[in-house]
């Protein structure tokens, strides 16, 4: 059982899919690991690091050569895995309704492409969890990168030359982003207050100490879906809270806009007219803008700046702490393999119900019900 760690290629990927702990830890089940050399610079890892812990580093094609399973941060290019074993696992964060000619070729290669994203959002696979473990520092990150453009202070501060105010900070769409990016902007000092469409969110706002800012008695308020994730609400939902943020937003010096509705584009939350009733020198970030943008007038990978409003569309955020989301990610990978690893079959085998869940590509065939339905 050979596995490949690949040096990530897509633009501002700073990432890796493994680090010297995961890798020590594949060799103790058995596993040979090839990492290809420069893999884990971007992310303070050097080559040294894994061969330490018991890897092989070298090119591209020594490293994918033979392997039965390729593992990656984002998805690499099919064209490109030439060598590998035939039906060889490509695990990665592949994208799959963004990128889905991609999924199309990995089946045409005869690959089987296993979309970590698309892991079931169960007890067990908590530790599996790619998106949770990368949301969470993105959540910490929004609130830096807010503190970093706003030309004034978080805390309140009583100097003897007068007192400093208080940030106010607005964090809207409260998962596991959000609530980091509460948690954060508390941490710091700032005044916080917090909106989502799920009613459950409200007690996990209070509990971190920031203020719900919801709309009440309107029909369709639960806005939870399956597996706990949000559903697009009712025209009089999305009215009422138009308004309720309107006349809330004009007092909000930061905002952080976190909402996702799986499978489709994000949800508008912030108007221009919006943005022109807040102060100079506010901040909005935007941690949607890739897919869609909470914020209109949001650019991915820019900063731009509106009515004197700095609206920050980074792209790619957990990139931006790499050290740490690397290490995260690299554990979520180890997590599920080590969990079916049949050790008389010296190989991982997945069980229907999170196999099903992220398999895309089986037998030369798109076999995922989420791609075909
Ligand atoms: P997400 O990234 O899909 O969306 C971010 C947030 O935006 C969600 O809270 C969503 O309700 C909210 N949102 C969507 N539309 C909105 C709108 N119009 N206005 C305001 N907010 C809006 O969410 P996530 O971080 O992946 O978390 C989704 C849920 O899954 C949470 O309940 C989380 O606790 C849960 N979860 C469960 C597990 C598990 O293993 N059991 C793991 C991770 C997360």
């Amino acid at each position: 059982m050979k596995i490949a760690v690949l040096k990530e290629v897509a633009a501002g990927e700073r990432r890796v899919a493994a680090t010297p702990e995961t890798v020590k830890k594949f060799v103790a089940l058995g596993a040979e690991v090839a990492v290809e050399a420069g893999a884990g610079a971007t992310a303070s890892i050097d080559d040294a690091g894994y061969a330490a812990a018991g890897a092989t580093v070298g090119d591209r094609g020594a490293v994918l050569g033979g392997a039965d399973i390729v593992l990656g941060v984002q998805g690499p290019d099919p064209a490109t895995l030439a060598g590998v074993a035939p039906g060889a696992w490509v695990v990665a964060g592949l994208n799959p309704f963004g990128e889905r000619a991609r999924v199309d070729a990995y089946a045409a290669a005869g690959l089987e492409a296993l979309a970590m994203e698309f892991m079931p959002r169960i007890t067990r696979a908590q530790s599996m969890d790619i998106l949770s473990s990368q949301s969470n520092l993105s959540g910490y990150k929004a609130v830096l990168d807010a503190a970093a453009e706003y030309g004034r202070a978080f805390p309140m501060m009583m100097t003897a030359a007068g007192t400093v105010s208080a940030a106010k900070v607005f964090v809207m769409g409260v998962g596991v982003a959000g609530l980091q990016a509460i948690a954060t902007a508390r941490r710091l000092g700032a005044q916080v207050s917090a909106t989502d469409v799920r009613a459950a969110t409200k007690e996990q706002i209070q509990s971190l100490g920031a203020k719900p800012i919801f709309v009440e008695n309107v029909a369709g308020i639960e806005g939870e879906g399956s597996g706990g994730y949000a559903t697009e609400m009712s025209e009089e939902y999305q009215k009422a809270q138009a308004e309720l943020v309107s006349s809330h937003i004009a007092k909000q010096d930061i905002v952080i806009t976190t909402a996702l509705i799986p499978g489709r584009a994000a949800p508008r939350l912030i108007s221009d007219a919006q943005i022109a009733t807040m102060k100079p020198g506010s901040v909005i970030v935007d941690l949607a803008v890739e897919q869609g943008g909470n914020v209109e007038g949001a650019v991915a990978g820019e900063i731009v700046e509106r009515h004197g409003v700095r609206i920050v569309g980074h792209r790619n955020v957990p990139s931006r702490l790499a050290a740490d989301t690397s290490a995260l990610f690299s554990r979520n990978l180890y997590n599920f393999l080590s969990a079916f690893w049949d050790k008389d079959a010296g190989k991982p085998v997945l069980d229907e119900e999170i196999g099903d869940a992220i398999r895309l590509t089986q037998g030369g065939k798109v076999v995922n019900a989420r791609l075909l339905g």
